[in-house]
C-alpha cells in the first residue's frame, strides 16, 4: 500500500471516557485539562487525572494531546507556563494550541510538539507553511477544507495534517464565532459557546418586522460522518482523523471510536475495504446521538441539504445502561449502572471488537448478593457471565425496553 493508514483520534471528555475510546481502538486522544481550554462545561481532567490518563493510554501505545487552545490575555498567559511544565513532566504527546502568543510561551517553556487547532481556521498551504515555521508540528484544518485539498496541503507544505472526520460542525469558521458572545454574553472562542446556531431563529427587516420564519433552525448543522469516505482520506495521506465531542457521553465515544477504528484495522490488514463493516458500522453510528449526518465539506462544499430543521438531537434507538468493571469467569460480571434497567430486560453488550450481543437479564444482584429487580443509577450490581464481556465494554438496551433520556 502505498498510503498510510491516518491516525484514530478520539475525544477523552472524562478519565473513563478516556479508557472506553482507548479500548474501543482510539490511536490518540485528545482531552482538557482546568485551564485554558474551549469546554469549560466538559469533565476536565485534574493533574491527578491527567497522569492516570496518559498512564493509562501510554501503556497501550495511544497518545494523549491537551488542548490549550483558548484565546487568552497577557495576565493569563503569565500563569501558562507552570501549566505547560506540568504538562511535559507528565509526558503529553502534544499540545493543541490556537493563539500565536500561547505558541510563544509553550515554546520557550517546553520542548513539546505542538498542533495548531482548528480554531485558528488554516484552510490554505500558505496559512499551513506560516504556522509551521512559526513552531507547530501538525496543522488541524478547518472544517471548510475538502479531504482531498487537505492532501494538496500535506504535499505542498510537508506539514502533517489532521482534519475532522466526525461530530458536531460549527455553521461558522472555527475560532471566529461570536454568535454566543452577542446572544448570551459567553465567548466562544475562550470555552463559553452556547451553541447559539442550535437555536431558533427568524429574518427581520430593520424595523425587527419578522419577514420569513419558515426556516428558524437555517443556522444549526447536520453531524458529520466521514465513515465511508475513509478510503479517500488514506487516499490523500492523511495524518490524523479526529472524532469531535468531549462533552458526549461514553456511548458515543465507545461505538464511533469503534466504527472507524474497526474500518480502518481491516482495511491495514488485508488492504481492502470491507463493504459488510462499512454497512455494519454505519447501521451503529445510526445508533448513537446525531442530528442527522452529513459529510460537510468532506468532499464538497456543504449546501443547503446540510441544514438541521430541528431544534431537538434526533430520537434516541438505544440507552446506555452500564459499563462493566469486572468479569468473574462462568460467574458474573460487575456492572456500574448509568441508567435504571430491570430484570427481564434484553441488552446488548459491545465488546470492543465484532458485533453487539444480546442478552437477556436472567438475574441481577447487588454487591450483598440480594435481588434486584430494578437498578438505580449509580450504583453496582451482578449480572449473568457473558464469555464476550471485559471490563470497560458497554451495555446498552432498546429504548422500546429501558428508560430513554
Ligand atoms: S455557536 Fe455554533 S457555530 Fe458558533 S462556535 Fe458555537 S457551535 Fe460553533
Amino acid at each position: 500500500m502505498s498510503s498510510k493508514i491516518p491516525e484514530l483520534l478520539a475525544p477523552a471528555g472524562s478519565l473513563e471516557k478516556l479508557k472506553v475510546a482507548v479500548l474501543y481502538g482510539a490511536d490518540a486522544l485528545y482531552l482538557g485539562g482546568q485551564q485554558f481550554g474551549l469546554r469549560t462545561a466538559a469533565d476536565n481532567f485534574t493533574q491527578r487525572e491527567l497522569v492516570e490518563g496518559c498512564e493509562f493510554a501510554h501503556a497501550r501505545g495511544v497518545k494523549v494531546y491537551v488542548v490549550v487552545n483558548a484565546f487568552l490575555h497577557d495576565q493569563e498567559l503569565a500563569e501558562l507556563p507552570p501549566y505547560v511544565k506540568f504538562l511535559e513532566q507528565v509526558g503529553v504527546d502534544a499540545l493543541i494550541v490556537a493563539d500565536l502568543g500561547v505558541l510563544k510561551v509553550v515554546r520557550s517553556h517546553s520542548g513539546l510538539p505542538v498542533h495548531l487547532s482548528t480554531q485558528a481556521s488554516v484552510i490554505n498551504s500558505y496559512g499551513a507553511k506560516f504556522w509551521q515555521r512559526a513552531g507547530v508540528t501538525r496543522v488541524i484544518l478547518g472544517r471548510e477544507v475538502s479531504i482531498a485539498h487537505a492532501g494538496e496541503i500535506r504535499r505542498a507544505t510537508g506539514i502533517p495534517v489532521e482534519i475532522f472526520i466526525h461530530g458536531s460542525m460549527c455553521s461558522s469558521y472555527s475560532g471566529n464565532c461570536v454568535i454566543s458572545n452577542f446572544t448570551q454574553g459567553r465567548d466562544s472562542n475562550r470555552g463559553g459557546c452556547a451553541h447559539s446556531c442550535r437555536f431558533e431563529y427568524s429574518y427581520s427587516d430593520q424595523d425587527g418586522a419578522v419577514i420569513d420564519s419558515s426556516s428558524p433552525y437555517f443556522l444549526s448543522s447536520k453531524d458529520l460522518n466521514g465513515l465511508s469516505l475513509l478510503p479517500q482520506v488514506v487516499e490523500a495521506n492523511i495524518d490524523s482523523i479526529k472524532i469531535e465531542g468531549r462533552m458526549k457521553g461514553h456511548h458515543y465515544a465507545g461505538v464511533v471510536t469503534k466504527a472507524y477504528a474497526s474500518l480502518l484495522a481491516h482495511y491495514q490488514k488485508i488492504g481492502q475495504w470491507d463493504q459488510n463493516i462499512l454497512q455494519q458500522q454505519t447501521e451503529e453510528l445510526s445508533r448513537v446521538i446525531n442530528r442527522d449526518y452529513t459529510s460537510g465539506n468532506l468532499l464538497h462544499p456543504a449546501q443547503g441539504d446540510s441544514i438541521y430543521q430541528q431544534r431537538e438531537n434526533r430520537p434516541l434507538e438505544y440507552q446506555m445502561v452500564g459499563i462493566v468493571h469486572q468479569v468473574v469467569k462462568d460467574d458474573f460480571i460487575l456492572v456500574e449502572v448509568k441508567s435504571a434497567f430491570e430484570l427481564g430486560d434484553r441488552l446488548e453488550l459491545i465488546p470492543f471488537a465484532g458485533e453487539a450481543q444480546e442478552f437477556e437479564l436472567s438475574w441481577i444482584r447487588d454487591l450483598a448478593g440480594g435481588q434486584v429487580v430494578r437498578t438505580r443509577p449509580s450504583t453496582m450490581v451482578r449480572i449473568p457471565y457473558l464469555p464476550a464481556a471485559q471490563t470497560f465494554n458497554l451495555l446498552r438496551g432498546r429504548c422500546a425496553e429501558v428508560v430513554c433520556n
